[in-house]
């Protein structure tokens, strides 16, 4: 695909502006791994760090899409902006490819102030990893006061999550097995917040039982320690979205008095960096290997001159 010119500081001022468009624009530039985004992200970085970063994981069909809905709805009644990222780690498309998206848009498709975004990591240089954290980085300097990113949980991709959140939520449904399953993922372990949707269903009492004795068992009752709330849902009807709300809210004040958000950002951007350091290490290994840097040394490695260790430091030093 030719690349068109990138007019970013016009971008970045639209975005900020709350245009939609460029919004839009900026996370394409994310996805394209575009050449632009240094550019893009010095001017975003003075505009970043202001907004509450929500994960959201569980397993398909759990209500996912509809709980973001719900806690859309009542973002939006305090007046936030909000942005919503969906990725879907299994997915090569993207673009509004998720039927989430759909039913979503129903209800804020025409909200200037609710920005939705579905993204496919997979494909990505470094995946999820790489692309997620940029796009957020794009939605929190464009403004938005919380970002949801919603991402189905299957394998690695709910403890990615938790690492790009400052607060991840663990979404259950009675009767899916999910209380062992979380058991074995680990799920215990990020969680900040339970939430069980449909509750409406028998067996919700059960799940929430099951999941309170699980967290009894973990070592979260110490004092001063968070422990994660338990909350019920209907998140079709509405129903406990003000818990959530205060669960979230709660959250977001433990993690500023304990300096844990703190923590949080930091482990983010170091992951960030190293990712952008890797590719860049990779970019170079490769310009190396054309450019023969690798061959001339492999090949002294050959002839007996050099041992490989000798060879792959000079490798490394010119790597630099
Ligand atoms: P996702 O795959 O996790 O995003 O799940 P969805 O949000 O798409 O929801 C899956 C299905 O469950 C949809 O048909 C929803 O309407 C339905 N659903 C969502 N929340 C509830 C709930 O609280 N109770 C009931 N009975 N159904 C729900």
């Amino acid at each position: 695909m030719p690349r068109r010119e990138v007019d970013v500081p016009a971008l970045v001022r639209d975005a900020r502006a709350g245009r939609p468009r460029a919004v839009a624009r900026l996370i394409t530039l994310v996805e394209n791994a575009h050449p632009a985004l240094r550019e893009v992200m010095a001017a975003l970085a003075p505009h970043t760090g202001r907004a509450h970063v929500i994960g959201l994981t569980g397993s398909p069909g759990v209500g996912k899409s509809t709980t973001t809905n719900m806690l859309v709805s009542a973002l939006r009644a305090r007046g936030r902006r909000v942005g919503v990222l969906a990725v879907d780690p299994s997915s090569p498309f993207s673009g509004g490819a998720l039927l989430g998206d759909r039913i979503r848009m129903v209800d804020h498709a025409l909200d200037p102030d609710v920005y939705i975004r579905s993204m496919a990591s997979r494909g990505h240089l470094g995946g999820l990893s790489w692309a997620t954290p940029q796009a957020l980085r794009v939605l929190d300097g464009a403004g938005c006061d919380v970002v949801v990113v919603e991402t189905v949980g299957v394998g690695q991709s709910e403890v990615e999550i938790a690492g790009m959140a400052d607060t991840t939520v663990v979404l259950l449904a009675p009767g899916m097995g999910d209380g062992v399953q979380a058991a074995k993922a680990g799920i215990l372990e990020i969680a900040d917040l339970f939430v069980v949707n449909k509750a409406d269903r028998d067996g919700a009492d059960a799940t929430v039982r099951e999941i309170r004795h699980m967290i009894s068992l973990g070592d979260r009752t110490e004092p001063g320690l968070w422990r994660p709330p338990v909350i019920k849902t209907v998140a079709d009807r509405g129903d406990g979205v003000e818990e959530v709300m205060k669960g979230l809210d709660k959250h977001l004040r433990w993690m500023r008095t304990t300096g844990e958000l703190d923590r949080r950002r930091l482990r983010r951007a170091v992951a960030e960096v190293e990712a952008i350091a890797l590719a860049a290490l990779r970019t170079r290994m490769g310009e190396l290997r054309t450019g023969q840097g690798v061959e001339s040394a492999a090949a002294r490695v050959v002839a007996g001159e050099l041992d490989p260790y000798t060879a792959a430091d000079e490798v490394v030093a010119a790597l630099a």
